[in-house]
């Protein structure tokens, strides 16, 4: 069974506003899945679909495998956790510990104080307990967001932007924690290179789905993400460049881990080429004294 699936939903605001075309997806357990796009592509409008905050128009949400609807919402949504992209509208408790116990309590669930604490250590935040939440730096504050879903321990992680408005080593740690995560997870964003080091499978959207694949496979569609409006991660860019000078570069990285794969593989080639040139050189060389 899939922890997630929506089977062609259609979601249009009460403005006339469509939002989401016929769209389909299916995550499994444990997956990572990425959902990239511009701007206004409909990315927090599924997520918000996801969490059962809103019904789809048409077509179906299936949450562990059962049809989402007005009455099983509210049960259905333990099992997924929505993080916000702004921890701000998450927030509101006066301490940390007080913040991420809320979501349990409100649910009636059993040890409060077992479930904060491991909230907050996966988390690693597990030294803020007594803090005040907004007097946290916002990359902090998102973690105190995600340890307060954490704490309900839903079986499937929904994020929106995860990485937006955090400094280069908030980012990187936040990256860092959210990978080593084993859960299902759907990631909004428009940040390709973290959603690179973090999932899977990638899903380009805009109201209706462009493409999906492994990263690998999408950054080669360079055309589908420059008309919707995405950024190649930038070790893409550099080999796009770098295939454009004519060297043979088979696919576009999207780490540092296959840069360096690729870099060595064109290095390689090119060495060889280069030796056969200077080997045809060297016996054209030595035959030529002798007049053949
Ligand atoms: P994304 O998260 O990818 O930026 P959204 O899901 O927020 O996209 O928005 C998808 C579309 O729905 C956009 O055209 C947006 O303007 C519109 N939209 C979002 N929320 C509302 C709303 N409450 N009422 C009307 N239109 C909305």
């Amino acid at each position: 069974m899939s922890a997630l699936e929506l089977r062609g939903v259609t979601y249009k605001y009460d403005d006339g506003t469509l939002a989401l075309k016929d769209f389909s997806l299916l995550v499994e357990r444990s997956e990572k899945v990425a959902i990239v796009g511009p701007n206004g592509a409909g990315k927090s409008t599924l997520l918000n679909l996801l969490a059962g905050f809103r019904m789809p128009f048409s077509g179906k949400v299936l949450i562990e495998g059962r049809e989402l609807t007005e009455e099983n919402a509210d049960e259905l949504r333990r099992e997924v956790g929505l993080v916000f992209q702004d921890p701000d509208d998450q927030i509101f408790m006066p301490t940390v510990e007080e913040d991420v116990a809320f979501g349990p309590r409100n649910l009636g669930l059993d040890d409060i104080e077992g479930r904060v604490k491991l909230a907050l250590r996966s988390a690693g935040i597990e030294s803020l307990a007594k803090r005040r939440p907004h007097r946290l730096s916002h990359g902090m504050k998102k973690r105190v967001a995600i340890a307060g879903i954490l704490a309900m321990d839903p079986k499937t992680l929904l994020l929106d932007e995860p990485t937006s408005g955090l400094d280069p080593r908030a980012r990187a740690e936040l990256i860092k924690l959210l990978k080593g995560m084993d859960k299902t997870m759907l990631i909004a964003t428009h940040d390709l290179e973290a959603a690179a080091e973090m999932v899977d499978r990638v899903v380009v959207l805009n109201v209706s789905v462009v493409t999906q694949g492994t990263m690998r496979e999408v950054v080669m569609s360079r055309e589908v993400l420059r008309d919707a409006g995405l950024e190649l991660p930038t070790v893409s860019k550099l080999f796009d460049m770098v295939s454009g000078m004519g060297y043979p570069v088979e696919s576009l990285p999207v780490s540092m881990d296959q840069a360096v794969s690729e870099f060595t593989r064109v290095i390689e080639r090119e060495a060889k080429l280069m030796g056969e040139k200077r080997g045809r050189k060297n016996r054209g060389k030595q035959r030529s004294p002798d007049g053949d």
